[in-house]
């Protein structure tokens, strides 16, 4: 597999080289040089298959012979090895739920095949993973990377802006992961992350690694729940099918839009986000104008700055497909809030992020439309926030248990990326 990068068309690398690097010279996000079709018959036959088999099909697709055959099928049962289901909501809606993995968030998904990519194509140099999370990727890459070996593990977060269990999750785990809470915001700690790319000395001295959606690696592997989502539905459904997808660093829709640019039947995406709405304002009138941002209850999705929204213009660039088909709704706290009592009432608990997938799909959707609005965390990770809503206690599941009862180990930190190198290099 080839790729370009997007601010500079001569830098071209492997998928290899790309999963290794994450980013191109001056910050550019690497994009396939081919972008593959199948056919509708192969489409029609893959869809049949089940989940494993299909995603072999699918990323070999992408990635080509740079990782064996054997290798590539091992990589994906072990990254893939939790359950998703399709729940049906009401009569015309039903949800993806991406977060039956580990960390309980679709992160699980990109975590985990990142980082059996990595060990499988790693010739045992040691590598720093240094992250930005919003909440969620934290957890899943801790996680997916703890404990192996020749791995350092750095994740930004910016403190006080993550719900208290989605920060135990991952800041309790010591050894070859390390935490920083940031005083700042989601974007600041972004940005952190990519000047530590740009500085040249730091970036081959630690042999540096994002794991970030940034991350090729990850959005490739999340094209795969696409694929088994419109399998579950018949034909008929399937060519009248809407996916809402709650959109923050915009990774999750990249991965929706390349899965539709592989063949998958779908009849329209919608973007839905939290007040940080640079990207629909972008579609109403045409400029790009990112605000401060704005600390919702949808905390993942406190993004005003989406590092993956360059890949979507390509993309619609590439294909020929009018941004203008890109449907898009922004939704308040107020309004997320009355939408987890809405779910409730009809007997389906939502956390913040997928109660806005859904307002935003149940407003959109025609009458032959099926909607699918993307689940993309269990609400339990946000039990405050929700118990508030609802007015009565939620159980947790194990793992938060377990979690919530250790002590964080996180180290606080300024935004200052001196302080941050001195740390990396210490
Ligand atoms: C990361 C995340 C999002 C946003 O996904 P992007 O790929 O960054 O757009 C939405 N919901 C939850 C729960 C998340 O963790």
């Amino acid at each position: 597999m080839r790729l370009y990068n997007i601010k500079d068309h001569n830098e071209q690398v492997s998928f290899i080289q790309a999963t290794k690097k994450g980013l191109g010279s001056k910050q550019g996000l690497f994009f396939p040089v081919e972008l593959p079709k199948l056919d509708i018959n192969t489409i029609n036959s893959i869809l049949k298959t089940d989940f494993l088999s299909r995603s072999y099909k699918i990323l070999s697709t992408y990635i080509g012979n740079e990782i064996t055959p054997n290798n590539l099928f091992m990589c994906i049962e072990n990254a893939f090895s939790f359950p998703i289901s399709i729940r049906s909501i009401s009569s015309n809606i039903s949800c993806l739920e991406l977060f039956h993995g580990p960390t309980l968030a679709f992160k699980d998904f990109g975590g985990r095949f990142l980082s059996q990519i990595l060990s499988c194509i790693s010739d045992n140099q040691h590598t720093t993973i240094l992250t930005a999370t919003s909440g969620d990727t934290g957890a899943a890459i801790s996680h997916a990377f703890y404990g192996m070996e020749n791995i350092r593990v750095v994740i930004l977060y910016p403190q006080h802006k993550i719900s208290p269990l989605q920060e135990k999750l991952f800041c309790t785990i010591g050894g070859n992961i390390e935490t920083i809470a940031l005083e700042g915001d989601f974007d600041t700690c972004q940005s952190l992350v990519k000047m530590a790319f740009n500085d040249k000395y730091l970036s081959k001295s630690l042999n540096l690694n994002s794991a970030n959606s940034i991350n090729i690696c990850r959005l490739l592997a999340q094209i795969c729940y696409y694929f088994e989502a419109v399998a579950h539905f018949s034909e008929e459904i399937r060519n009248q099918l809407v996916i809402s997808v709650p959109s923050g660093n915009f990774g999750n829709l990249t991965a929706g839009l390349l899965a539709r640019s592989l063949g998958l039947p779908v009849k329209r995406f919608i973007a839905a986000t939290n007040v940080n709405d640079t990207v629909p304002r972008f579609l109403n009138n045409g400029i790009w104008n990112p605000k401060k941002t704005i600390q919702t209850i949808s905390n993942a999705m406190d993004v005003s700055n989406p590092n993956n929204w360059p890949r979507i213009q390509e993309l619609f660039q590439r294909k020929s497909w009018e941004l203008t088909s890109l449907s898009y709704g922004v939704v308040s706290d107020k309004v997320t809030r009355s939408s987890i009592n809405e779910l409730d009432k009809i007997g389906y608990l939502v956390d913040p992020h997928s109660a806005i997938s859904w307002h935003v799909l149940k407003n959109s959707i025609k009458d032959d439309e099926h909607g699918l609005f993307i689940g993309t965390a269990h609400f339990a990770k946000f039990q405050d926030i929700v118990q508030d809503i609802l007015g009565r206690e939620i159980v947790l599941p194990n793992i938060l248990t377990k979690h919530n009862k250790l002590p964080l180990l996180s180290y606080k930190m300024k935004p200052n990326f001196s302080i941050l190198r001195d740390f990396l290099l210490k």
